[in-house]
């Protein structure tokens, strides 16, 4: 499988170039027990050469497997940014290597704090020791945070307004 993204600009087609792919897991050099790269780089691009810029757009995605921060279990995640947008100025190059820009934009995209749910599983750390999701439902019955029922923000109803 292909390791680099060169794109050629000699006689670079005056509709564009559609660029379309994948590139080999090994680009992102990622192989520890927190982040795994398991999937090659999927690219689905579209470059435009306006004079001496380049313009490239579309999208891109690569599998990855991830450790959860909370219960250390192994999950599988699909990084796949925004749509992405990269320029450069091309003037007397004759080809653009992308890969790194690539590569950079989807580990950039990584979670920081990577959590279960980002793989639709409930994380067992909610089970064990109450839910700790910031983003859980209202209407699920749960009204507080903490396991003891009480509210971690109640004491700030203690507070002095005045
Ligand atoms: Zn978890």
């Amino acid at each position: 499988m292909d390791t680099r993204l060169i794109i050629p600009l000699d006689e670079f087609p005056e509709e564009g170039l559609r660029l379309n792919g994948s590139l080999d897991a090994s680009i992102f050099g990622i192989d520890s027990e927190a982040l795994q790269s398991t999937g090659p780089l999927e690219y689905e691009l579209e470059a435009q050469l306006f004079e001496t810029e380049l313009v490239i757009q579309g999208n891109i995605s690569a599998a990855f497997r991830l450790r959860c921060d909370r219960c250390l279990t192994h999950f599988d995640y699909t990084c796949a940014p925004d749509s992405l947008a990269l320029s450069y100025e091309v003037k007397g190059k004759s080809a653009l290597d992308i890969t790194d820009d690539l590569r950079e934009e989807l580990i950039l995209a990584l979670p920081c704090y990577p959590k279960c749910e980002l793989s639709g599983e409930e994380c067992e750390i909610n089970n064990d020791f109450g839910d700790f999701r910031l983003d859980k439902d209202p209407l699920s019955g749960v009204d507080s945070s903490t396991p003891s029922g009480k509210s971690v923000w109640d004491a700030l109803d203690q507070f002095p307004t005045e």
